[in-house]
């Protein structure tokens, strides 16, 4: 249902990235940590960000980050520079993940902070305009220049960066997933419904078997995604978030791919109005478009999913 309207997953506060936080803080976090941020992330009261990914590194290989984290005193000092931190305009705390340790191992290398956005030497640069298009809650551009981290401000202990970042992704994508349904389902109905209603050249467009195709395909495809994003969350909670990884990757990859095809088709059926903000369409395009490449691009789903498939064969 939240898929179904966009705004709908922050009025009920289950919107990315604060849930994805929110279930780390809930698992990581101190008591401290959980009074200051979690109780009011929960209640709605603030909003959060997610800083990994960054302007000059591939954020599908984050072992190359270069945002530094140094030990000086009780306090480590961040510098470095993120983009893409999804609402970064209205969050009062960036979890940021940063290198504490270059010589360490290469998953041991990272740690998470917990930044308030109004600390000195924090600034947003620029919300990123994304598709022709500027959120207000904004994909920022931040930079973080000599700033002090009280040592009880790290999440998790120091070098589980990467695991705990990895404990995030599986709630969030899934939360993603169920929305992409959602959209897709949206867009069937809406494209039934209009196909119903005009008449193009002597007839309905409901009448004509090229719509008809495009409407039984996308909703065979939508239960398709839908029934394995279930199967992704039935796997989470029956095996644990970290073994259903291979279910959670292939539901991203489908819903995503999914909600894209479908919205493309019910933007055709609109003809003009399609791609206008009169009807929700183009703005739910756009969000399933960015869903192929946020929280893992389709590719590095796919590569981490083929590798597991050949080794059970191999
Ligand atoms: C709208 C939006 C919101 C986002 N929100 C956040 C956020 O809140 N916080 C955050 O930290 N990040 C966020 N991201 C960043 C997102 O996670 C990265 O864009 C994504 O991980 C890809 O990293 P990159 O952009 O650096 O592309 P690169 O890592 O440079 O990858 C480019 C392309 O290379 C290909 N590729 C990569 N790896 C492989 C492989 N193994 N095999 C084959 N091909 C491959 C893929 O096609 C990929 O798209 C967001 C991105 C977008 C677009």
């Amino acid at each position: 249902m939240m898929g179904r309207v966009l705004w709908a997953p922050e009025v009920f506060n289950c919107s990315a990235p604060d849930t994805g936080n929110m279930e780390i803080l809930a698992q990581f976090g101190t008591p401290a940590q959980q009074e200051r941020w979690l109780r009011p992330l929960l209640e709605g009261r603030i909003r959060s960000g997610f800083s990994m990914t960054e302007p000059m590194t591939p954020g599908s290989d984050p072992t190359q980050l270069k945002t530094r984290a140094v030990r000086d005193g009780d306090a480590w000092v961040l510098d470095g520079r993120k983009w893409f931190t999804t609402g970064a305009m209205h969050a009062s705390v960036l979890l940021v993940v940063a290198v504490s340790d270059p010589e360490a191992p290469r998953h041991r290398r990272v740690s998470l902070f917990l930044v308030p956005t109004d600390a000195p030497g924090v600034t947003i640069l620029r919300s990123v305009p994304v598709l022709g298009h500027i959120s207000s809650p904004g994909e920022c551009e931040v930079e973080f220049k000599d700033v002090r981290v009280p040592a009880g401000d790290l999440l998790g202990a120091a070098g589980e960066g990467f695991a705990v970042a990895q404990a995030r992704l599986g709630p969030g994508r899934i939360h993603h997933c169920m929305r992409a349904v959602g959209m897709a389902d949206r867009a069937v109905e809406m494209m039934a419904r209009r196909a119903a209603t005009r008449t193009v050249v002597g007839g309905l467009l409901a009448e004509k078997q090229m719509i008809q195709d495009f409407i039984a395909r996308s909703r065979i495809e939508v239960e398709a995604a839908r029934l394995l994003v279930l199967h992704a969350a039935w796997t989470m909670d029956t095996a644990g978030k970290k073994e259903a990884w291979p279910a959670i990757s292939m539901a991203k990859v489908l819903a995503a791919q999914t909600a894209c095809r479908v919205l493309d088709r019910a933007i055709q059926v609109h003809g003009g109005l399609g791609v206008t903000d009169d009807v929700p369409l183009a703005a739910m395009w756009r969000y399933a478009r960015i869903l192929r490449l946020g929280d893992g691009a389709d590719e590095v789903h796919k590569a981490k999913l083929a590798e597991h498939e050949l080794r059970r064969w191999r």
